[in-house]
């Protein structure tokens, strides 16, 4: 018997079931492994119980909570697909101003007397927090990244299906921008995640002449409040240092440093 797998959306930008989708090279191989379910963006079937289920999205309201928590009660393993779920993402920095300012930036001042008097809306927009999924339900694994990566996931798949757990090393983008053999940036007198970073994505972003944003989260171990000081020794405010943390993983950095 194959496990059945099911993948669902919170708020995100179906980028990660995209790149899933998008794995041409490895899909028929996912599917001699798994008998996929439910999957929105592919398909119209729906199941009532599944042994895997794949999460993709931040819960930002309590109907999504809900949701999150009846599909922990269908399944037998859960797992948080990309940052959104992981780590709440961009729009986890909403969290950081009042309802009414993030209303004001994404409708502009008039729209957003309309929306604010409109009980439809409002509602909404007041109590709205955007959590990871590990904040709502037990989570039993992570894939990190915005997207994804197609191995990471195939990993994954065939250990929880083998029974064992899968590994991913918690080493930093370091490593692997080092094995890359690419100059660091902060040689260049620029800046960069990669020191508090969880590898896995082979240092992309940096090997293809940026730098690392953070988007797989921050290890374990790491030392949050060095390198915040060692960002400030290069220049960088600390609401500029704030805004770099809270690009993609606002919840665990923060929560993690305590506060700015
Ligand atoms: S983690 Fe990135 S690619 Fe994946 S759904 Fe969220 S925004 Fe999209
Ligand atoms: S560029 Fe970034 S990821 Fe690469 S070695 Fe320097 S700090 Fe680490
Ligand atoms: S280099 Fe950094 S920002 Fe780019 S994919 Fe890897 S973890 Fe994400």
């Amino acid at each position: 018997m194959k496990p059945k797998v099911a993948f669902f959306d919170m708020a995100s930008c179906e980028g990660c079931q995209l790149a899933i989708l998008n794995c041409e090279d490895i899909f028929l191989n996912i599917l001699e492994l798994i008998d996929i379910v439910e999957f929105r963006e592919a398909m119209s079937d729906k199941a009532p119980r599944f042994d895997i289920a794949f999460v993709e999205g931040s819960v930002n309201r309590e109907l999504d909570a809900e949701r999150v928590r009846d599909i922990r009660a269908r399944c037998s393993v859960l797992v948080s697909l990309g940052a959104c779920a992981c780590n709440g993402n961009v729009q986890a920095r909403s969290n950081f101003q009042a309802p009414a300012e993030n209303l004001e930036q994404v409708y502009g001042s008039e729209d957003r007397n309309r929306v604010q008097t409109d009980p439809q809306f409002w509602p909404l927009w007041a109590h709205t927090r955007v959590r990871p999924l590990k904040e709502v339900v037990k989570v039993d694994y992570e894939l990190r990244g915005c997207p994804v990566d197609k191995g990471e996931f195939l990993h994954l798949v065939k250990s929880v299906i083998a029974g064992s757990i899968p590994r991913f090393a918690p080493k930093a983008v370091c490593v692997e921008c080092k094995m890359n053999g690419n100059e660091c940036v902060f040689e260049r007198g620029e800046t960069c995640m990669g020191q508090i970073t969880y590898a896995g994505c082979n240092a992309i972003c940096v090997s293809g002449g940026y730098r690392c944003d953070g988007c797989r989260g921050p290890l374990p171990e790491a030392n949050l409040r060095a390198h915040r000081q060692l960002l400030r020794e290069k220049g960088l405010s600390d609401q500029q240092i704030d805004n770099r943390y809270r690009l993609f993983c606002s919840t665990d950095n923060m929560a993690r440093e305590g506060g700015s």
